[in-house]
């Protein structure tokens, strides 16, 4: 796909909005569409023009992009609200959504057995990265439809990894999300456990950085406040990537590993600790937040021998 195209663009949340509003930037035309007016108003502010409904943002489309909450509004869509049936035949299905892996090969057959091509590819990087857009796409589907998606996501992003067929592009933003959410309760333990012997947050910082428990939880999105001055732990965990969102991918990888067979049991007992941090305070917070929860759990000897006088 070289040169000007025409884009049917459906979820205009807080990702959304600002990828389409790069390709707008880029030259495309953007038909939006979202199930909420005040969104659809703002996003035609950046340049975007107003569709009707989803199915009038994909008809005449040369591709559709959705960004959207979860599986069922995806395949809802495809399914059952027309957006298949509206587009022309052979056009390019693009789902940057995070979605389950099942859902993501349903939509895929649906989509191809209504004589469309598809393409499933999440994206990491959150707000920031699709303002700015440095978003990193992980695709799944053929070389052919990636190869046409490409000159788009590159508008939208700054790499895009083909990781196979589909299905893929989800299950690799699952695995990754569940080493990151595994390593945030790792770094945020560590942190608590040095608190309760004595040692300073910078000293543990110091000395992990730079030797084997390096990893992007501590150096990049550092969950206690003074080492990394750019982490959310600085601004009262204002998010960042919010708690609830690292709560539903871990739940996506948890369901995968139990179809799959797999025990995956720290990424299960992760999700079950990101499920109940979301659902309490970490509800408006960045996923980082958790070492809050994990500290508030915490029981000094005293406490306990206190408990059990
Ligand atoms: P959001 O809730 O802000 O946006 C989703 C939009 O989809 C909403 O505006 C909603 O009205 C719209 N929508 C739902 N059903 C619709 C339908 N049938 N027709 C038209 N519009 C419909 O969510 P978001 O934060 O933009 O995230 C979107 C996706 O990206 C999610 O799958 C999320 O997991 C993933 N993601 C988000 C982030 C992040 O930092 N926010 C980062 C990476 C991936």
């Amino acid at each position: 796909m070289n040169g000007e195209r025409t884009i049917g663009f459906i979820g205009l949340g807080h990702m959304g909005r600002p990828m389409a509003a790069n390709l707008v930037k880029a030259g495309h035309r953007v038909l939006g569409y979202d199930l909420l007016p005040e969104l659809l108003g703002t996003a035609v502010g950046t340049g975007m023009e107003a569709a009707g409904s989803a199915a009038d943002a994909a008809a005449g489309a040369d591709a559709v992009i959705t960004m959207l909450p979860a599986g069922r509004h995806v395949l809802g869509l495809y399914r059952e609200e027309g957006l298949l049936a509206a587009a022309r035949p052979g056009t390019l299905f693009i789902d940057c959504s995070t979605i389950d892996v099942a859902d993501a090969r349903s939509a895929h057959e649906a989509a191809v057995t209504a004589g469309m091509r598809a393409l499933d590819a999440p994206v990491s990087g959150g707000v920031v990265g699709a303002e700015a857009g440095t978003l990193t796409f992980m695709a799944g589907g053929g070389a052919a439809e990636f190869a046409e998606a490409d000159p788009l996501l590159s508008v939208m992003g700054k790499k895009a990894v083909h990781c196979g067929g589909p299905g893929a592009g989800q299950a690799a933003k699952i695995c990754n999300n569940m080493i990151l959410g595994i390593s945030m309760i790792a770094v945020s333990e560590a942190f608590v456990l040095g608190e309760s012997l004595g040692l300073s947050h910078q000293a543990l910082f110091d000395v992990a950085s730079t030797a084997s428990g390096q990893c992007w939880a501590l150096t990049v999105n550092c969950p206690v406040p003074g080492p990394v001055p750019g982490s959310p732990a600085n601004r009262d965990y204002r998010p960042g990537f919010a708690a609830p969102l690292m709560a539903k991918d871990l739940g996506l990888a948890a369901s995968a590993a139990r179809a799959g067979g797999v025990p995956a049991q720290l990424g299960v007992m992760a999700a079950e600790l990101f499920a109940a941090y979301a659902e309490g305070a970490g509800a408006e917070q960045d996923f980082s937040g958790i070492v809050r929860a994990l500290r508030e759990q915490s029981e000094p000897d005293t406490a306990r021998d206190g408990a059990g006088a």
